[in-house]
């Protein structure tokens, strides 16, 4: 059995992976020469940890994971701790760490644990054919490529999602502008240990350790959509955005290089329940695009992998096999999407009375509250 992997990000690389377990055989088409990551880092939760352990990948875990035990929020303008508490109860109950990462590092672990050499670069799909023997992928240069089952891991934006569902699909503005990236790790900035997070104005500004004693940094901003993008001007505008806002704030703009700052429109996708056509299934981003405000894009997207492999294990009809993938995976990847985008809601001043209210419960909060919604979310995977 040979199946086509249309993608070669965090998504087509889980899914290889969790076939091959399975002894079938792929072959990964990327459209890029290269592939450049749109964010600097991610945050690997337990659920996605658990699953890159599963998928024989635990070593890019236990090599790019930053040293994250303790979270904290504190108050963006005053700086004051809001709350701070240690993840260890969290860690412990769920059994699993989590693991702030580089996304570049990520994702080129992903495809050199996978085999570089194996992944065929420039191959941009751009329609999908399927008979009763099986499916080709018809690429933009003007191969074809013939399997027996498809794997559509091409992102937010797919292609082949127009074939599977019949139609095209808007993606959604979801109000705020991210900037990522990473600097080395200043204590003065934030502990060297801890997720932190400053908030106010339904503005957020964060810090995550990861490996090699670096920050990864992100800051939303609540604006229209379609704002010009200009590097040249990049720490002025984030100098203006965040005026008056406490010194570690102030520090991180001075530190971060605007060079190597992402600048994203934060997008998500209505969330929908068919992931499967015949031969073809949708996998990641494709099949539920979300914001990343609770950091599981890429954990859903290793979850819809391991479950793919837990479905042709059960059997080998292929049919069967996606059919059995669709219905164990798409409640949960609509429960994550539309939490996300509950949370992106309350943390982005859609409605500042709620905005504020929640600012408020941070100041009575221990972290049992936190991590009782971490948990749920974590547990909620495949692997429990
Ligand atoms: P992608 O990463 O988009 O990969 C798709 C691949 O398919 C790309 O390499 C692309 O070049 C290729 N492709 C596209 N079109 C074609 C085509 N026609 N033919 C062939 N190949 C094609 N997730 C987390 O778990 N934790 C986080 O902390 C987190 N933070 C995030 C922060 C930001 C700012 C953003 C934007 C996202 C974040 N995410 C996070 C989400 C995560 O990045 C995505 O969910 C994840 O990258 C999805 O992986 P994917 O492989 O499905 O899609």
């Amino acid at each position: 059995m040979k199946a086509l992997i249309i993608g070669a990000g965090i998504g087509g690389m889980a899914a290889a992976a969790a076939l091959r377990q399975q002894g079938i055989e792929c072959d990964v088409f990327e459209a890029v020469k290269e592939i450049k990551p749109v964010g600097a880092a991610i945050s690997v939760w337990s659920n996605g940890v658990k699953c890159m352990n599963h998928l024989g990948m635990g070593h890019i875990m236990d090599e790019l994971g930053g040293p994250m035990r303790n979270m904290a929020y504190q108050d963006g303008k005053t700086g004051q701790v809001m709350t701070q508490f240690s993840l260890k109860p969290l860690i412990d109950e769920v059994g699993e760490r989590p693991c702030p990462v580089s996304r570049a590092g990520l994702q080129s672990m992903m495809v050199d644990s996978w085999g570089r050499d194996s992944v065929q670069f420039d191959k941009r799909i751009e329609r999908v054919e399927e008979t009763e023997q099986g499916v080709s992928a018809y690429f933009t240069d003007g191969t074809v490529a013939h399997g027996d089952l498809m794997i559509a891991a091409d992102g937010a934006r797919s292609v082949v999602r127009g074939y599977v569902l019949g139609m095209e699909l808007e993606r959604r503005y979801a109000g705020y502008v991210n900037w990522n990236g990473l600097v080395a790790a200043d204590a003065l900035i934030a502990p060297l240990d801890q997720w932190t997070t400053f908030v106010g104005e339904g503005k957020r500004v964060s810090v995550m350790p990861i490996s090699d004693q670096r920050f990864y940094f992100f800051f939303d901003v609540p604006l229209p959509v379609g704002l010009e993008e200009n590097r040249a001007t990049l720490k002025d505008d984030l100098k203006g955005y965040f005026a008056g806002w406490a010194d570690p704030v102030q520090k991180l703009i001075d530190a971060l290089d605007p060079e190597t700052t992402n600048r994203i429109e934060i997008h998500d996708v209505e969330p929908f329940d068919t992931f499967v056509k015949g031969r073809v299934a949708l996998l990641g981003d494709s099949a539920h695009s979300t914001t990343p405000d609770i950091g599981q894009g890429g954990c859903s997207a290793m979850e819809d992998a391991v479950v793919l492999g837990m479905a042709f294990a059960d059997t080998q009809d292929i049919e069967s096999a996606l059919q059995a993938y669709q219905s164990k995976r798409h409640e949960r990847a609509k429960d994550l999407v539309l939490k996300a985008r509950k949370r992106c809601d309350v943390t982005h001043g859609k409605n500042m009375k709620v905005t504020q209210a929640w600012y408020d419960e941070l100041k009575q909060e221990q972290g049992d509250n936190i991590m009782a919604g971490l948990k749920e979310t974590i547990i909620g995977g495949p692997l429990g």
